[in-house]
């Protein structure tokens, strides 16, 4: 998401930066590409037009004439604007109800809600410590009721069984009451959705949310529907009073108008966004960081926050003693290396919130890196434990075994050992040098497919 707007507008910030006098002329010739910038992303109209006079306003006053670079104060006034427009501060979940808070979600078919509520169980138990429940009120589509107990047993978190005959108000209450008796911290509710806005279905979901009070009602919505998604939102929020929004699949090529429109148009914050199909592809939505990183200034805050939770700290801590004793490094450790990165979503993932790198993330191609990393977990799976602690045992007949198992060719697995004897090589240094050396090193020993992307001040 954000990718063309990002380009757009860095090149027009550049452009001004460049300056060294603002001019009241080419003031407006930024904010003409600015304006285009955002209508071509699809943010609504109404939205473009009042982000656009606020810019100006504040760009013609005092604190970009004063200023001694008068391009820096209008690239802050842009950032300050973006994340006004998205909402100023992050809005967290309310929890501070008497247990279990209900969070319901609404939304159309196929945006994302169920998927959504299985991301949602799993960051509440891992970031939040929360006890969670979840529980389908969807009963047009059994399928759909089995699709949430397969995810809540892929997330470890408690499913309440409902089926297809059942009524929803009737199913949510006796899950609340369930909820309570197993002391419960959150029960996330399903719900159906349909293809399109209709009054039955709103009359529907009114009902249920009516009946069940719930403490958080989120609407789904699909980042790629652009500006119409606040448009659905605004539909929504008239019928139920939402406490926020989570916007889905911004992992794709959706252009961002959803992101800025919605805060707008309908009042309400965007609370989570939904960045891929995978249970860990949540995170938590930060107006400023986002604004940020559209503005290719980076995003470090949320990419400590995701180093914390998801690198196995027990197991870093482990590598860094032993690397620390003997210099040694084999074959497991390079496995677990490789999957630390994978799990912070893989190389793209990380330099989008890198300052300065947002634009470089294009270049790497995520799927070829993810299929290179099966492949080389496929190689070292193949080895016995005595292979993987003394790679130099690996000759021909080995090999040849080896990439049978793996269903490689020995070419793969010697391209391995040679990768790996490179890192291993580079942690020697590390373990002399220090981190300094380590990213440098890093940057070229990864496989293909990962590293190609870094830029020289990295390599
Ligand atoms: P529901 O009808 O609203 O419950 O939608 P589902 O949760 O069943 O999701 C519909 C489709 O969208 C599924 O194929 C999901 O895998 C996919 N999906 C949901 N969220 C995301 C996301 O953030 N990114 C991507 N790429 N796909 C998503
Ligand atoms: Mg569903």
């Amino acid at each position: 998401m954000f990718d063309n707007l990002s380009e757009r507008l860095n090149r027009t910030l550049k452009n001004l930066k460049g300056q060294g006098r603002l001019t009241e002329a080419n003031i407006s010739d930024a904010l003409r590409d600015v304006r285009r910038a955002l209508l071509e992303a699809d943010v609504a109209l109404a939205v473009v037009k009042s982000f656009i006079n606020k810019v100006q306003a504040r760009a013609i006053g005092q604190e970009v004439s004063t200023s001694l670079n008068p391009g820096q104060a209008f690239i802050k006034i842009v950032k300050d604007e973006l994340t006004m427009v998205m909402g100023e501060q992050a809005s967290p979940l309310n929890f501070k109800v008497e247990p279990p808070a209900v969070i319901m979600m609404a939304g159309l078919q196929g945006a994302g809600k169920t998927t959504s509520v299985g991301k949602l169980a799993k960051w509440l138990v891992e970031r939040e410590k929360k006890k969670v429940m979840v529980v389908s009120a969807d009963v047009y589509r059994p399928a759909a009721i089995k699709q949430l107990e397969t995810l809540a047993a892929q997330v470890g978190v408690e499913f309440f069984p409902s089926s297809a005959d059942q009524d929803p108000i009737e199913i949510a209450r006796n899950a609340r009451i369930e909820a309570r008796k197993k002391f419960i911290d959150v029960l996330i509710l399903d719900t159906a959705g349909r293809l399109h806005i209709d009054e039955e279905m709103m009359g529907e979901i009114q009902r249920l949310h009516q009946a069940i009070e719930p403490t958080e009602t989120l609407f789904v919505v699909d980042a790629m529907t652009g500006q119409d998604a606040a448009n659905t939102a605004k539909a929504f929020n008239d019928a139920l009073a939402l406490t926020g929004v989570i916007l889905t699949k911004t992992d794709g090529d959706a252009r961002g108008g959803a992101a800025l429109s919605i805060r707008e148009i309908t009042g309400k914050p965007i609370k989570f966004l939904g960045a891929g199909e995978k249970t860990d592809a949540l995170e938590p939505f930060h107006p400023e960081r986002m604004a940020g990183r559209i503005l290719g200034m980076g995003d470090v805050l949320s990419l400590i926050e995701e180093a914390e939770a998801k690198i196995d700290r027990t197991q870093a801590e482990k590598f860094a003693k032993k690397l620390q004793k003997s210099g040694e490094f084999d074959l497991e450790d390079f496995l677990e290396q490789l999957q630390q990165i994978n799990r912070m979503g893989g190389i793209s993932g990380m330099l989008g919130k890198l300052p300065g790198m947002g634009q470089l993330k294009g270049q790497v191609d995520n799927d070829r890196a993810e299929k290179e990393f099966k492949r080389l977990a496929a190689i070292i799976h193949s080895m016995t434990p005595n292979e993987r602690r003394f790679p130099a045992v690996i000759k021909g007949s080995r090999k040849r075994r080896i990439a049978g198992g793996s269903g490689t060719s020995v070419q793969e697995v010697n391209k391995l050992l040679k990768q790996f004897g490179e890192m291993q090589k580079m942690m020697k240094k590390v373990s002399k040098g220090g981190m300094k050396n380590m990213m440098r090193g890093l940057a070229g020993k990864l496989p293909p497919g990962l590293g190609g992307g870094l830029p020289p001040g990295m390599r």
